[in-house]
């Protein structure tokens, strides 16, 4: 993504950095910009949301799972009531498609009791226990035996990158400057702030922000001892041809020992299947015993989806947050070492469904503890990249040449950043036939721009 930088080698200053471009730090920056303070969001690869936000189960929850009274259940509960104005501001597409928890032993069946009466006190609408044959009738392609079913009609599934990157634009669009390609390796105390080091450049913020997702202890360690820890396991993921049946709900499957497989069909019409937690291997790979077990799950619990018609695969890693004796914290964890510095360390699921009420709680408490005023000027709306008649450069999802040069315009850099504006290399062939036309477009545009700006300079 190309950086807004007026001030490349000067002395960079700024109230606020936030440090990680994930779906967090673009909501943390968009949330900051509802307060007059100016600020930086900086990330290590070269486009925002390519972490945790990229390789996740793109669903909305509704807080049936989480303990009553947490933090969790709380953001969960109310971030999912509020998700469609969200989706709505940013020009987003959400679908609030419902969900099944489904059990096929008398273990599991206990789990969902519990699930049931702890939504009930977490007060999610609509919570339902159906009897085997109602699931059924509700998803008719379960497998038969399924014993009973908590239905949950307000979960929702949405694309977790293009949400990341809508709130990125609308922070973009409110003043707030990205940059990209800088990994931050230094933080030192100033009087009145910190003297941060990135890659390529010396920043100086009055507050930071940490969302750095897998390395957000590590950041926090950089100056302050985090009271915290990370570590990882692995998921494994299959996308499914567009072709294929799929159920209508979001399905997940618990077992005597534990969650089983989650099937979710998604916003771009593909369904994705995702595995239970296995050790970490290669971060972001996928396991071929991850593949085969995920296969062999749904051919239990949903005999009808066509398991052969996979067009990629993907692996998924899981922060673990753990306190001082090796703990597991289950909660959101918000650390504040000093009253300038906030971070968002360990935020696993549901940190997608939270992401907007996580990003505005650290920008309203920094924002206070800059004594910063309100931005009367802020607006929420972003409007998505629109479709376009005009030459189809990307025949499987149909994506123009004007709806790649949007993106390029946007800030897209390399193919991934365009695959994950407009969708192109989504489909069947999985950029096969498109992806030399597009390095050329991105060849003309990017080096014709540079070659106008250097004309304009002489
Ligand atoms: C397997 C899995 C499935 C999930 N499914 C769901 C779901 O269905 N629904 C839901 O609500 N939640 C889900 N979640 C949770 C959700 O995906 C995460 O909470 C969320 O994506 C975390 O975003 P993040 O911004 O913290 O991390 P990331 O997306 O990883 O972003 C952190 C960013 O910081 C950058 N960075 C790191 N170090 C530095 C540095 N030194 N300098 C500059 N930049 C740095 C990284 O490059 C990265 O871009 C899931 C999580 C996992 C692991």
């Amino acid at each position: 993504m190309l950086m807004k930088d007026s001030a490349v080698n000067e002395q960079i200053k700024y109230d606020v950095a936030i440090i990680g471009g994930g779906i967090l730090g673009c909501f943390a920056a968009r949330n900051l910009m509802r307060w007059n303070v100016s600020a930086v969001l900086i990330e290590a690869e070269d486009d925002v949301c390519k972490g945790i936000t990229r390789a996740n189960s793109a669903i909305v929850y509704t807080g049936y799972d989480n303990k009553p009274g947490s933090l969790k259940a709380a953001l969960t509960v109310q971030s999912n009531r509020d998700f469609a104005k969200l989706c709505e501001e940013l020009d987003v597409p959400f679908s609030r498609c419902g969900s099944l928890l489904v059990a096929f032993d008398s273990e599991a069946e206990t789990v969902l009791q519990k699930k049931y009466h702890n939504g009930i006190r977490n007060g999610v609408n609509g919570l339902k226990l159906l009897s085997g044959a109602e699931v059924l009738e509700l998803e008719p392609m379960l497998s038969a035996n399924v014993r009973v079913g908590l239905y949950a009609p307000d979960t929702g599934t949405v694309n977790p990158w293009q949400l990341g990157i809508a709130a990125c634009e609308n922070a973009m669009a409110n003043g707030c400057d990205v940059w990209c390609n800088e990994t931050v390796s230094n933080i030192v105390r100033s009087e009145n702030g910190y003297w941060i080091t990135t890659s390529n450049k010396k920043v100086h913020a009055k507050a930071i922000i940490n969302c750095a997702g897998l390395s957000a202890d590590q950041v926090q360690n950089l100056l302050y001892p985090a009271e915290v820890s990370l570590d990882f396991d692995g998921a494994d993921y299959l996308v499914m041809d567009k072709a294929i049946a799929k159920p209508k709900h979001v399905i997940f499957h618990e077992t005597a020992e534990g969650k089983g497989i989650t099937a979710v069909p998604c916003t771009e019409g593909n369904l994705l299947l995702e595995s239970t937690a296995r050790a970490l291997t290669v971060p972001f790979a996928s396991t071929l015993e991850g593949i085969r077990s995920v296969k062999d799950t749904v051919k239990a619990v949903l005999p009808q989806v066509d398991t052969t018609k996979v067009i990629r695969s993907f692996g998924a890693v899981r922060p673990n947050l753990r306190g001082r004796n090796g703990e597991n914290i289950s909660d959101f964890y918000i650390g504040n070492p000093a009253p300038d510095f906030y971070s968002l360390i360990g935020v696993k699921t549901p940190g997608l469904t939270c992401a907007d009420a996580l990003g505005r709680s650290v920008a309203e408490k920094v924002a206070v503890y800059l004594h910063a005023e309100e931005n009367t000027a802020f607006s929420p709306v972003r409007k998505g990249i629109a479709k376009t008649d005009g030459q189809i450069i990307c025949q499987c999802e149909q994506i123009t040449k004007g709806e790649i040069i949007e993106a390029i315009k946007r800030g897209a850099t390399t193919v991934d950043s365009i695959k994950r504006r407009v969708g192109t290399g989504m489909g069947r062939c999985q950029g096969s036939r498109c992806t030399y036309a597009i390095e050329r477009l991105l060849e003309e545009e990017i080096h014709g721009e540079n070659v106008r700006r250097a004309k304009e300079t002489i």
